[in-house]
């Protein structure tokens, strides 16, 4: 059992992370706890027979509904953080970030700075007074002040139901885009554009991003995006079929692609890759005793800038 927690963030993501920081300022013990691996959440790389592979988001891009200054500074202050221009196929610049060598490198410098217990999951909670008792996946229990849910709407409807019911209705409605992500390594460094886009009339392949930095133009690791619309109708397939599938695809795209033989691919599931309705504005993020709050990108925005500042408005709720 662990005792004498001020505030428990559940979540390791950048919402989770932003959370902590801020909550810093106020609170004096403060844990993370995540059932994944690593730091990070959905800003994530995977390392495949040492090649390493950005399988998430590709790129930390800043938020068309709000910007935040401590979100630049952390950018401008991030060692690993370089910026870009990229295009899109209606042919618009977007500037974007990137942290390299790999998109994990981004929370190199939090991990000095919070206490997180990674392989860790939230169960579910149980108020006892002025207490919160968190049963977690190790048989452990957490007994904390205060909580701050920052995992995707779908999990924190389930954590919530017992104790928040009303909010459930609302955390209920927040969708999701679905994105397979297709994972290949080559024998060789191969040919292919760096990075280009290819949400066509198709609506098939949606982004093909290649290696794992933008140094080098040339790569053996590519990850392919499938659009929002081919991730949908192939959600439920088996793996190797939606491989298949896709490498069929970029045959047909890139001309040159059959001379490079594959070494190995995997495929990884993002049932809940990007937000595309999120919570209203008008919806408290935080329950009425101030004990418990939500963040996370369906907070606040798509993007991870929204879901950075969700972590720090739901800590100045919770005050
Ligand atoms: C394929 C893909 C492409 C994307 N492209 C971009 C892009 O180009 N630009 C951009 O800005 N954004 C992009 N995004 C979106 C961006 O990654 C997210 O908006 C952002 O990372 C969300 O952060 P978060 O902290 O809200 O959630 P997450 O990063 O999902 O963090 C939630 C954490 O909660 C943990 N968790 C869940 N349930 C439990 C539990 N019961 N107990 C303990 N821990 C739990 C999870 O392990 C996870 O670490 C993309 C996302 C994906 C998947």
């Amino acid at each position: 059992m662990t005792n004498n927690i001020d505030l428990l963030v559940i979540g390791s993501g950048i919402s989770g992370l932003s959370a902590c920081m801020e909550a810093k300022k106020k609170f004096n013990n403060i844990l993370i706890i995540d059932k994944g691996f690593h730091i990070g959440g959905r800003i994530c790389s995977k390392n495949l027979n040492n090649i390493y592979f950005n399988h998430g988001a590709p790129f930390i891009c800043r938020s068309k509904i709000k910007k935040s200054l401590s979100f630049f500074n952390l950018l401008k202050h991030n060692k690993n953080i370089s910026r870009t221009v990229i295009k899109k196929n209606c042919n618009k610049s977007q500037i974007v970030y990137y942290p390299s060598p790999m998109m994990r490198s981004f929370f190199d410098d939090f991990n000095n700075k919070v206490i997180i217990k990674q392989k860790t999951k939230a169960i579910n909670i149980e108020r006892d007074g002025n207490f919160f008792t968190v049963n977690c996946s190790d048989n452990k229990f957490i007994i904390a002040k205060k909580i701050v849910l920052s995992v995707p709407a779908p999990q924190a409807s389930e954590l919530i139901q017992k104790i928040n019911p009303q909010i459930v209705n609302e955390i209920n409605k927040i969708k999701y885009s679905k994105c397979l992500a297709i994972l290949i390594a080559f024998d060789q460094k191969v040919d292919i554009p760096k990075y280009s886009f290819f949400e066509d009339e198709s609506g098939d392949l949606s982004t093909l991003f290649c290696g794992i930095t933008f140094s080098n133009y040339q790569t053996n690791s590519v990850v392919i995006r499938m659009s929002n619309k081919w991730s949908e109708i192939n959600f439920e397939y088996d793996k190797e079929i939606i491989i298949r599938k896709c490498l069929l695809l970029l045959s047909k795209k890139i001309t040159h692609f059959k001379k490079y033989n594959v070494n190995s691919t995997y495929c990884h599931k993002w049932r809940y890759s990007q937000v595309t309705n999120w919570l209203s504005p008008s919806i408290p993020n935080v329950s009425k005793d101030k004990s418990i709050g939500f963040a996370g990108d369906w907070t606040v925005g798509p993007t991870i800038e929204d879901a950075f500042i969700s972590g720090k408005k739901v800590v100045k709720n919770l005050l």
